[in-house]
């Protein structure tokens, strides 16, 4: 018999009732060390007492009106995202997913505006993009598409970090690129800096809209508020969600004005996107993670991180082949089957989330303190000995 919860998960059998900054914890009262953070998504850990003040006051005044009326809590947002980033304008969603429908429409729309309209939109082999008709042709896997075609046409699929493949493919009658500047499920593939100046040129060069997918890598997990700053360019169009509602189901589209310019009243809409709960938590978020001192916290707690994973890796080579990422956005290339590393690791109560690639993922709270840290190496190094010593028994 089908279960109650449609069954497209492989849940493992943990169920966590209550969540405390890096920890979360059983009805039993078992802790486990979360260096998944719900994907990313807690990004300033779980019941943080300043995102819980923010959303317990929001919802003592006002959840809901719909984007029929202003609501000064999205204002309040979108001016926080205008002032520190490159973007002119945002557009709020509920999710990644919804994030990346409207890129594609946007960019799509672009050009429709100017009477020239162009199609198609170069993507990238490993990419996620959401769950979406959309976001699975724009990714294009196998394993996502099977089955749910026809497929929405006019997106390419280039080999990931394949430069040569990229110029041979782009030309002016490209709508527009979309890449994630470091893959996430794809296995914590950075895209190399110089490549991401590269494929800048390229737009430029071609008129190619270029949107960022800073869903899993923004909102300064990589240590700056976004990953695409450490190389020095800027996108016409970027999708962000995750990390930007702390946990709470919020999404944006970021963008410039040009690239925005044929998204006039009517075009585009969202009943729940923006509401007041979401932006009242979204917008102590971005208060958050803007200020200087936390980023640089994240970047000086990352180096600590790594530097313990390039130990954890040295002691294990059969286990593990090296470590990627940047800054809270790490991934340990693995020898031995990721989603075997992540079962020894419950055993340890530490948790993390496996990626394509042979990848670990490891994204912690962005708050996590170096004792915890330090504890999750050594869980790690526990799950690692146990698999070494007991490799059936996991
Ligand atoms: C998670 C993710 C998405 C999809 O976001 P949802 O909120 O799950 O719809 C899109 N792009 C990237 C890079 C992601 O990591």
């Amino acid at each position: 018999m089908i279960p109650s919860i449609l069954p497209t998960y492989n849940r493992a059998p943990l169920s966590f009732v209550k969540g405390e900054g890096s920890w979360l914890i059983e009805a039993d009262g078992s802790r486990y060390l979360d260096l998944g953070a719900g994907i990313a998504v807690n990004a300033l850990g779980h019941a943080n007492p300043d995102l819980v003040a923010a959303l317990t006051e929001q919802a003592g005044k006002l959840w809901h009106v719909s984007n029929l009326y202003q609501i000064p809590e999205q204002q309040r947002l979108a001016d926080l995202l205008v002032e520190n980033t490159f973007a002119d304008t945002a557009f709020f969603t509920n999710s990644g997913t919804e994030a990346a429908e409207l890129a594609i429409k946007m960019a799509r729309k672009y050009w429709y505006e100017k009477g020239a309209p162009r199609e198609e939109i170069l993507a990238f082999e490993g990419a996620f993009h959401g769950r979406s008709t959309g976001a699975i042709a724009a990714a294009g896997s196998e394993k996502m598409v099977k089955g749910y075609g026809p497929l929405m046409p006019g997106f390419r699929q280039l080999p990931w970090g394949d430069m040569d493949a990229l110029k041979a493919a782009i030309s002016d009658k490209t709508c527009a690129v979309m890449v994630e500047p470091i893959q996430g499920e794809g296995g914590i593939r950075p895209m190399a800096d110089a490549d991401l100046k590269f494929l800048r040129a390229l737009c430029d060069q071609t008129g190619a809209l270029l949107i960022f997918d800073e869903v899993q890598c923004g909102v300064a997990r990589t240590g700056r508020l976004f990953a695409h700053e450490w190389a020095g360019v800027t996108p016409d169009i970027m999708m962000v969600a995750k990390g930007i509602g702390g946990g709470f189901p919020l999404g944006a589209v970021l963008a410039t004005e040009n690239a925005a310019s044929g998204m006039i009243a009517g075009t585009h809409g969202s009943t729940y996107g923006g509401n007041p709960l979401a932006c009242a938590v979204g917008a102590k978020v971005m208060e958050i993670v803007t200020d200087p001192a936390f980023l640089a916290e994240v970047n000086r707690k990352a180096g600590l991180l790594r530097q313990k994973l390039e130990g954890l890796v040295s002691a294990h080579p059969d286990i593990f082949e090296g470590v990627r990422g940047q800054g809270l956005m790490l991934g340990l290339k693995c020898k031995a089957a990721p989603a075997d590393i992540v079962k020894a690791g419950y055993a340890q109560h530490i948790l993390t989330v496996p990626a394509a690639d042979n990848a670990l993922r490891l994204l912690p709270p962005l708050t996590i303190t170096d004792e915890e840290i330090a504890e999750a190496v050594s869980r790690l190094d526990a799950a690692a000995t146990a698999l070494e010593t007991a490799p059936s028994s996991v």
